[in-house]
C-alpha cells in the first residue's frame, strides 16, 4: 500500500499518465512535467509584539504557454514548494479544460492565520506583494484567493503594488471586493461551479439529486457554498466539516443555518441536533454524494475502500490520490475532477479580469449565465472524451487540457 504522496509526486503521476496516453512529442512531456519559474522569497515582518518574524513565501509559475499564470496565494502551515509546485500545474490544467486565454500559478507563506491579528496578516500580505513584485503583474501572473485568503488580502496586495506603480492597478489580481474592480459573483463562483457540474453528472447519470445524502467535507468559502447550492437542487445535507471537525445527522440539516452558528461560535462543530465526527470519520460515512471541498491527499489507499459515496465531486485541489482514484474508479464510483469540478471560481477571475482590463462591468446574472455556459460545454467536452475514450473523468480532462497545452507549445515553437 502507497505511503501517501506529496502532492507534487500526485500531480506529476497524473500527468504522465495522461501524456503517456496522448502521445505528444517528449519534450513537451518534459517541459510540462516541470515547472516554467519559480520565486522563493524569506522577509521580515514586525508582529504585534514589536518581535520581528521571517516568513517563507512562494510563487511558482508551471506554464505560461496559453496566457499569463493564474492562480491562489494561499496562507497555511503545511504550505511548500512541493505543494505550490503541485497547485500551480493543476491550475494550468484547470484553465485549459474550461478553455480560458491563462497558464498555471500559485503562491502560498508558510504561516498560521489563525494564531495572528489582522494588523499581522496584513503586514505579511504587504510585504509578500513587495516581494512579488516584478514576478507577478496583470499581463504575466494574476493571484487570486485561495485557502485562507480572501478578498481583503487581495485590495491589500493591489494597493501595495499600485503604490510603487504610482498608479492603480486593477487587473493585477481577481477576487477583489466588489468596491474595487472586483467582480459580482466571484466569491461564490468556485461552489457555483461544483454545483452546476453536479446536477450535469447526475442529469448523465440519471441519477435525480432531490433527497441524496450529501458530505461536504470543508465549511470555507468552496464548502459552504458548495453546501448552500448543492441544498437549493434538492440535495440532503448529512455531513459537514472544517478544521475542528464534523458535523452529522442522516435526516439532513440546512447548511445556511450551520453557517449562522459558525459565524456565532467560528467552527461547525456542536450545531445542534447532530453528532460529532472527525474529519477522517466524515469522509467513511453513508452518503451518495461527497465533496470533499478542504485540502489535498483526503481520499487516500488507506479510506478509499470504506468510502461509500457513489459520486464524487472534487470542490478542493488534489483533493485524491492515484491510488484513491484506482480504487474508487474500482468500485464504479464516479468523479468529478479539480480541474473540471472546482474551475468555476478561475472562470469568473478570468471575467473580472477582462471586466477591469475594459473598465466596462457585467451584471451578476450575465457572469452567472456565462459560468454555466463554460462549465456545462467544459462537462460535455470531458464526459464525450471519457465516453469514447472508455477512460475515468479524471483522465479524460487531463486528456483534454494537456492535448490544449501541447499545441499551444508546438504551434508557439522553440524560441529562438
Ligand atoms: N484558488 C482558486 C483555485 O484553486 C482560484 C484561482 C483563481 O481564481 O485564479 O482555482
Amino acid at each position: 500500500m502507497e505511503t501517501t504522496p506529496s502532492p507534487w509526486q500526485v500531480a506529476v503521476e497524473q500527468f504522465n499518465t495522461a501524456a503517456s496516453q496522448l502521445g505528444i512529442e517528449d519534450y513537451i512531456q518534459h517541459r510540462l512535467a516541470e515547472c516554467e519559474r519559480i520565486l522563493i522569497v524569506t522577509f521580515p515582518v514586525r508582529m504585534a509584539d514589536d518581535k520581528v518574524r521571517i516568513f517563507t513565501g512562494f510563487r511558482s509559475q508551471h506554464n505560461t504557454a496559453r496566457g499569463p499564470a493564474k492562480g491562489g496565494i494561499r496562507y497555511h502551515p503545511n504550505v511548500s514548494l512541493d505543494e505550490v509546485k503541485a497547485l500551480s500545474m493543476w491550475m494550468t490544467w484547470k484553465c485549459a479544460v474550461v478553455g480560458i486565454p491563462f497558464g498555471g500559478g500559485k503562491g502560498g507563506v508558510i504561516c498560521d492565520p489563525t494564531e495572528m491579528t489582522s494588523v499581522e496578516v496584513e503586514r505579511m500580505t504587504r510585504r509578500f506583494a513587495t516581494s512579488l513584485q516584478g514576478f507577478i503583474g496583470p499581463e504575466s501572473d494574476i493571484p487570486a484567493p485561495d485557502v485562507n485568503t480572501n478578498a481583503q488580502t487581495m485590495a491589500w496586495i493591489m494597493d501595495t503594488l499600485s503604490m510603487h506603480e504610482g498608479h492603480t492597478l486593477l487587473p493585477l489580481v481577481t477576487g477583489k471586493p466588489v468596491a474595487l474592480g472586483g467582480s459580482l459573483g466571484r466569491a461564490d463562483a468556485t461552489g457555483r461551479g461544483v454545483s452546476f457540474v453536479t446536477a450535469q453528472a447526475a442529469k448523465h447519470l440519471g441519477i435525480p439529486l432531490a433527497g441524496i445524502p450529501t458530505i461536504v467535507q470543508g465549511f470555507g468559502n468552496v464548502g459552504s457554498t458548495s453546501a448552500f447550492l448543492l441544498h437549493d437542487l434538492g440535495c440532503k445535507i448529512v455531513a459537514v466539516s472544517d478544521v475542528y471537525g464534523g458535523i452529522y445527522n442522516s435526516a439532513g440539516f440546512d447548511p445556511r443555518q450551520v453557517m449562522e452558528h459558525v459565524r456565532k461560535t467560528k467552527s461547525v462543530v456542536n450545531f445542534p441536533n447532530t453528532q460529532p465526527v472527525t474529519n477522517a470519520e466524515l469522509l467513511e460515512l453513508p452518503c451518495d454524494l461527497l465533496v470533499p471541498a478542504a485540502l489535498e491527499s483526503q481520499l487516500t489507499g488507506q479510506n478509499a475502500p470504506r468510502v461509500k459515496a457513489k459520486m464524487i465531486v472534487e470542490g478542493a485541489n488534489g483533493p485524491t490520490t492515484p491510488e484513491a482514484d484506482r480504487i474508487l474508479n474500482d468500485k464504479g464510483v464516479f468523479l468529478v475532477p479539480d480541474i473540471l469540478a472546482n474551475a468555476g471560481g478561475v472562470t469568473v477571475s478570468y471575467f473580472e479580469w477582462v471586466q477591469d482590463l475594459q473598465s466596462f462591468f457585467w451584471t451578476e446574472e450575465e457572469i452567472n449565465a456565462r459560468l454555466k455556459r463554460i462549465m456545462d460545454e467544459s462537462f460535455e467536452a470531458v464526459w464525450g472524451i471519457a465516453q469514447e475514450q472508455h477512460v475515468d473523468m479524471r483522465t479524460a480532462a487531463y486528456l483534454l487540457a494537456i492535448g490544449r497545452v501541447a499545441e499551444a507549445e508546438r504551434v508557439r515553437g522553440i524560441y529562438p
